[in-house]
């Protein structure tokens, strides 16, 4: 094997500034935060209107949320020289449109963790605000911008498309419910092992008809050539799909099915915590106690986490919880099967027991049976065609949540792979 090379240290390449034009003059580390004086490296002391040399009148500082490091929301403090031109009076400062759009806060390189961050981690737009140290609007907005810009300068990213995903995100949760985005991806990378999934589109709502109409806009050789369309549980972009690309085989994805029985998991748990205590669940409850080993992967918990849920599981009252947890473990064995022809089998059983009578007090099992058995073919058809997942399905259960744990790793692989 070939010896590895190392170049000298190098904090501006290191901290990703070195592309943004910049270079750090300063830092100033805190527990929770750090901050980054930099320069622009172009001096740029050139009049825009008669070419003379201007003089130097100063700084002004522009302030810029960076990537997290060290997870650490981080700064960059950029000092940018102002100029007066000696001949024409003309004033202007140093161009710095290579670390950030006009007027952004995010640097470039934030803005596309953001994009990343949100399309491929599943972050929330709170997670990757406080992740940047920026206010929440603003981290939307620049998101927003970005998807629009990155997709409008490819025109050609609608070639090619056999395995389409959609997925509706949460974008915002408001006093009067939630906002969504549905946002739609090319898999078909993926499943050839070819590169990262292809952001295409992003559009307001969650609807049958919002896909129905995106679907419909787009060419009828678009349509006719995709094979696979990855969904989430909604109802209404199965019957879209079934709709506008009745050729194409619907695939729930894994994800979703998991986080579907995490939810049953989740709500027979409050019930029963309700039930039992009279109250909801609080620090010292036994079973609030246990709610994150509840979720990992038997085969992953701690001991000291495998013992707890076996002291809570020997209390009598806690039946309830322990049927649906070993529902819920089953289901996460079958993914995380390597034979994709034992998993479906698997969890072919899962949703067979499930449709033959589970107690009356089961009842989250039997509504999470019910919506398994509806979408029994979706879900089935993963095992068929691995690879047609909207997400890193090996990192189901690895934590808390599904996939959370995947958030900070391997940002480098931006979606759009153009900046
Ligand atoms: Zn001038």
């Amino acid at each position: 094997m070939a010896k590895p090379t190392f170049a000298i240290p190098d904090i501006d390449s290191f901290c990703l500034v070195d592309r943004l034009g910049l270079t750090i003059t300063g830092q100033r580390i805190e527990e929770h935060r750090a901050v980054l004086e930099c320069r622009v490296r172009d001096p740029d002391p050139w009049c825009r209107d008669c070419g003379a040399e201007g003089v130097s009148i100063g700084t002004v500082v522009r302030r810029l949320a960076h990537v997290p490091l060290g997870w650490r929301p981080t700064t960059l403090w950029v000092r940018i020289r102002r100029y007066r031109c000696a001949d024409c009076a003309r004033v202007w400062r140093q161009d710095t449109s290579s670390a950030a759009a006009p007027r952004a806060r995010l640097s470039r390189h934030a803005v596309l963790w953001a994009l990343k961050s949100l399309v491929i981690d599943r972050m929330s737009i709170t997670r990757i605000a406080a992740g940047l140290g920026a206010a929440w609007h603003t981290v939307n907005d620049a998101v927003l911008e970005a998807g629009r810009q990155l997709l409008i300068d490819d025109p050609a990213r609608f070639d090619g498309v056999e395995v389409l995903g959609v997925d509706e995100h949460c974008w915002r949760h408001t006093g009067r419910g939630s906002r969504f985005v549905t946002v739609i991806i090319d898999l078909t990378p993926i499943r050839d092992g070819t590169g990262p999934a292809r952001l295409l589109d992003m559009v307001e709502g969650r609807s049958k008809q919002v896909f129905k109409s995106w679907l419909d806009a787009q060419t009828r050789q678009f349509r006719d050539g995709i094979e696979v369309v990855a969904m989430d549980g909604f109802t209404g972009f199965k019957t879209a799909a079934a709709e506008e690309l009745p050729q194409a085989t619907a695939v729930m994805d894994p994800f979703h099915v998991v986080a579907l029985a995490g939810d049953a998991l989740d709500r027979c748990r409050q019930r029963v915590q309700q039930e039992t205590l009279g109250h909801r669940g609080r620090s010292g409850d036994p079973l609030y106690g246990t709610r994150r080993a509840l979720r990992t992967g038997a085969d992953l918990l701690t001991e000291k986490q495998h013992q707890r849920l076996q002291k809570v599981f020997t209390v009598d009252e806690h039946v309830e919880v322990e049927a649906t947890w070993r529902i819920y473990q089953k289901i996460v064995a079958a993914y995380r099967n390597p034979s994709k022809r034992q998993g479906r089998q698997q969890l072919e059983a899962v949703i067979e027991s499930l449709r033959r009578a589970v107690p009356r007090r089961l009842q989250e099992l039997i509504s999470l049976g019910r919506t398994f058995n509806r979408r029994a073919a979706d879900i089935l058809a993963y095992f068929d065609r691995p690879g047609t997942s909207n997400g890193p399905t090996e990192a189901i259960c690895e934590s808390e949540g599904g996939w959370s744990g995947t958030g900070w790793s391997g940002w480098m692989s931006v979606v759009p792979t153009r900046v």
